[in-house]
C-alpha cells in the first residue's frame, strides 16, 4: 500500500519536517491549519491546505471530525501527527483506522499502554527493561504509601499514573513530608488529568536524562538508534539535547540499546519510539516511553545519517526497515538547541511579529524552523519557533560549530531564548559534558 497523499495534523517546524520528507519521497502533502495560521509556512509549503477551524486547538488541531473531514475532502491516504496535539491519542488513532486512513505511528493499543505510567512500567519490567524501584502499581491510601516508602527508603517521589509535563509529581525527602506529598500529588493529578491514581518511586538525587531511540517495523523486528542526553531542562522542558551522550560509552549504549530494541520487537511495535531513563551511577532506570517522533529526533538523524520521518512513512506503508542494527554506526556528535519565543530571564512567552530573519548555514548546520521575515507568531500555541542542530566529527567540533552558527542567526522583532545558549557555551561544565537534570535550574537561579 503506497501513499499518494499524506495529511499532516500539525503546524510549525514539525509540519515542515514532514512535508519535506513527503516531497523527497514523491508523496503529495496536505497541510491543515486554524484561522490563526492562514499565513503559516506549513500552509505555503504543502501541496494543498485545508482550514480546520478557529485558533483554539480543541476546535482545530485537536478536533477529530475536522481533521478526518479534511482527509476525506482531499483524499489523503494517511495522517502524520507530528509531536504533541494528537500524536499520542489512542482514541484518535482508532477513529482514523475506522475510516480506512493509515495513522503514521504506533497502534492504538501501544499508545494506550504507554500513556498510563503504571501499566507502562509494568509492561517494561516484564520485558526486561530496568525500572526505578517503587510501588507495585497504584498506591490507594496514605497507610500503604508510608509502608511502601519505608521499604524503598527516602527520599521518594509520588507520581501521577496519568502524569505528563511534570505535573502531579511530589517529592518527599523524609517520612514527615509524605502525607502532604501524597495528598497534593493526588489532588493535582485529579485536577489536571481527572484521575487521582498515584504511585511511588525511589527519588534519584543526581541523575541524567538519557533516552533511547527505537524503531520497529510492526512485524517483530526493531533496532535502536543509541541515546540522546536531554538532561538540560527547565521545569521538565528540554532546552539542549545531544547525541551521543557525553558519559555513555559504546558498550553501555549497546547494552541498554539492545534491551530496548528487544522489548519493542517483542510487542511488535511499529514506527519511532523513545524509551526514557534516568541514569545514575552507571545504572538505567526506566521512567516512561513516548510513542511518537520527538522534538529532538534530529540529533539522532545527525549521528546516524538516517531520515526518521521517511522511515516512519516507509513502515506505515508496510515496507521493511531500511537499515539493520549493524548499519547503524555512530558518526560524530550532534547538538540541538531549542529556540523559543520567550523573554529571558523568566521565559515569558512573547509572540509577535518577526522583523528580519536570517538562518545560519554552512557545513554541519541544520535549522528546522517555520519562521520567515514578517511572520506573526500567534499567541495560541507552543512557543517553540525553531531548532538549531549542528553536527561535528566530535563533541568539541559540534560545540564550536554551535557557537559559530549562533553568531550568524538573526531574529529581529521578538525576544527569544537564543542568548541563553551563548551563556551555556561559556560554562566549563557544559564544555566538559558535566551536568545532571538539576544543573540548568541551579545555573539559572545563580544568574539572578
Ligand atoms: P512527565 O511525563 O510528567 O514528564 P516523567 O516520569 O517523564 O514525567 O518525569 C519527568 C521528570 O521528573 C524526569 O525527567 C526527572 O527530572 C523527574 N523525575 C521523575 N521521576 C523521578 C525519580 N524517580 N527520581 C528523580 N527524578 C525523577
Amino acid at each position: 500500500m503506497m501513499f499518494d497523499k499524506i495529511l499532516i495534523a500539525n503546524r510549525g517546524e514539525i509540519a515542515l519536517r514532514v512535508i519535506r520528507a513527503c516531497r523527497e519521497m514523491g508523496i503529495r502533502s496536505v497541510a491543515v491549519h486554524s484561522t490563526a495560521d492562514s499565513d503559516a509556512m506549513h500552509v505555503r509549503l504543502a501541496d494543498e491546505s485545508v482550514c480546520i477551524g478557529p485558533p483554539p486547538s480543541p476546535q482545530s488541531y485537536l478536533s477529530f471530525p475536522n481533521i478526518i473531514s479534511a482527509c476525506e475532502i482531499t483524499g489523503a491516504d494517511a495522517i502524520h501527527p507530528g509531536y504533541g496535539f494528537l500524536s499520542e491519542n489512542a482514541a484518535f488513532v482508532q477513529i482514523v483506522e475506522d475510516h480506512d486512513i493509515t495513522f503514521i505511528g504506533p497502534k492504538a493499543e501501544h499508545i494506550r499502554v504507554m500513556g498510563d505510567k503504571i501499566t507502562a512500567k509494568e509492561t517494561m519490567k516484564n520485558l526486561g527493561v530496568p525500572c526505578v524501584p517503587g510501588s507495585d502499581g497504584g498506591v490507594p491510601d496514605l497507610e500503604t504509601a508510608e509502608k511502601v516508602a519505608a521499604e524503598i527508603g527516602y527520599p521518594v517521589i509520588v507520581k501521577a499514573t496519568a502524569g505528563g509535563g511534570g505535573r502531579g509529581m511530589k517529592l518527599a525527602k523524609t517520612a514527615a513530608d509524605l502525607p502532604n506529598a501524597f495528598r497534593t500529588a493526588r489532588s493535582e493529578s485529579k485536577a489536571a488529568f481527572g484521575n487521582d491514581e498515584v504511585y511511588i518511586e525511589k527519588y534519584l538525587t543526581k541523575p541524567r536524562h538519557i533516552e533511547i531511540q527505537v524503531f520497529g517495523d510492526g512485524k517483530g523486528n526493531a533496532v535502536h538508534l543509541g541515546e540522546r542526553d536531554c538532561s538540560l531542562q527547565r521545569r521538565h522542558q528540554k532546552v539542549f539535547e545531544e547525541a551521543p551522550g557525553p558519559v555513555i560509552d559504546a558498550e553501555t549504549r549497546n547494552r541498554i540499546g539492545n534491551i530496548c530494541a528487544d522489548a519493542v520487537a517483542r510487542i511488535n511495535y511499529i514506527g519511532a519510539g523513545t524509551i526514557e531513563f534516568l541514569f545514575e551511577d552507571g545504572e538505567f532506570y526506566f521512567i516512561e516511553m513516548n510513542t511518537r517522533l520527538q522534538v529532538e529526533h534530529p540529533v539522532t538523524e545527525g549521528i546516524f545519517g538516517v531520515d526518521l520521518v521517511r522511515e516512519q512513512i516507509r513502515v506505515a506503508q508496510g515496507l521493511p526497515l531500511s537499515f539493520s542494527q549493524d548499519d547503524l554506526v555512530v558518526n560524530g556528535h550532534a547538538i540541538e538547541v531549542r529556540i523559543n519565543a520567550e523573554k529571558l530571564p523568566n521565559f515569558t512567552p512573547c509572540p509577535g511579529t518577526v522583523g528580519m530573519y536570517h538562518a545560519p548555514g554552512g557545513l554541519g548546520v541544520r535549522m528546522d524552523s517555520a519562521l520567515y521575515g514578517g511572520y506573526t507568531i500567534p499567541p495560541y500555541y507552543d512557543s517553540l519557533i525553531g531548532k538549531l542542530i549542528v553536527h561535528g566529527r566530535d563533541r568539541e567540533e559540534a560545540l564550536s560549530r554551535l557557537q559559530r552558527a549562533l553568531s550568524e542567526i538573526v531574529i529581529e522583532g521578538i525576544d527569544t531564548t537564543l542568548p541563553l545558549f551563548d551563556g551555556l557555551l561559556a560554562e566549563p561544565d557544559i564544555r566538559a559534558g558535566n551536568y545532571d537534570i538539576h544543573w540548568l535550574e541551579k545555573w539559572l537561579a545563580a544568574q539572578g
